[in-house]
């Protein structure tokens, strides 16, 4: 059986290449499919945590950058834009499922301070236990190297253990985890489970994103060993399918499952 299958509390994290068009701007149709997936899966009894990216790319098109924010004030002023309107957007959709939103924007702090920890966690127990989806995503306009956790894989992989989650799934632009490079190698073959994470896995993990992400598969293997660490199972499957969510969570085969042996 799958981990998947009687998770009961879920953290979704979708990616800015999943979220936006090349053009940086929304990709509407995707986050209203999103929106309305999440709230089917709310419905059915299943808790829900969504780590979302997008902030700066969202940010960077709407401020009319034409290019991919370099210095720290710029991507700092992207995501204070990108964010209100990416929760914006959030909110309209849900709203129309009639589920209600909240924002929640971490640092990195919160792992080394029991105090800050303690209240993340407290404030995250809160909103769930009242039946609301906490919205997840680093506060890019404050973070500086010290207190960043630099991606959101990182990111979502360390909230689904403070909030002792049964499954992180990771919605990405590419299937899940191959055997080797599928861009390059037309018979790369995709793997289905992984149990631990040894030196082949981390060996065809390779390192490359899209040029509006940060995370690339080096980052999901990181995720899924914090994942282990805390008991959680992962899963990497494809944004351009989301009805995939529905695959995994009634056990039929897609993407990569990480469950520790
Ligand atoms: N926190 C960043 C944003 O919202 C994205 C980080 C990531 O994609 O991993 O723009």
């Amino acid at each position: 059986m799958s981990p998947f299958e009687k998770a009961e509390r879920i953290v979704i994290k979708v990616g800015t290449s999943s979220l936006t068009y090349d053009t940086g701007m929304v990709n509407l149709r995707q986050i209203e499919k999103l929106c309305k997936i999440i709230s089917d899966i709310k419905n059915s009894g299943r808790q829900i945590v969504l780590v979302t990216s997008g902030a700066i790319a969202v940010g960077a098109s709407k401020m009319g950058l034409n290019h991919k924010p370099h210095t720290i004030p710029e991507k700092q002023a992207a995501a204070a834009v990108g964010q209100c309107e990416l929760m914006y957007i959030y909110d309209k959709h849900f709203l129309e499922y009639h589920h209600k939103v909240a924002q929640i924007l971490l640092t990195r702090d919160i792992i080394e301070s029991d105090e800050r920890r303690t209240h993340a966690v407290n404030t995250m127990e809160t909103i769930l236990a009242q039946g609301v989806i906490p919205v997840v995503n680093e506060n890019d306009s404050i973070a500086v190297d010290e207190i960043r956790f630099g991606d959101n894989d990182t990111l979502s992989a360390i909230v689904a253990g403070l909030v002792r989650a049964d499954g992180l799934i990771l919605l990405s632009d590419i299937d899940g985890l191959f055997d080797s490079n599928p861009h390059d190698n037309p018979n790369a073959k995709l793997i289905s489970r992984v149990g631990k994470i040894d030196g082949y896995i981390e060996s065809v993990a390779g390192g490359a994103g899209t040029d509006r992400g940060t995370g690339g598969m080096a980052t999901k293997i990181a995720a899924a060993k914090i994942c282990f660490d805390s008991g959680c199972a992962m899963a990497i499957i494809n944004s351009s399918h989301l009805e995939g969510l529905y695959d995994l969570l009634e056990g039929r085969e897609t993407g990569t499952i990480f469950e520790k042996e």
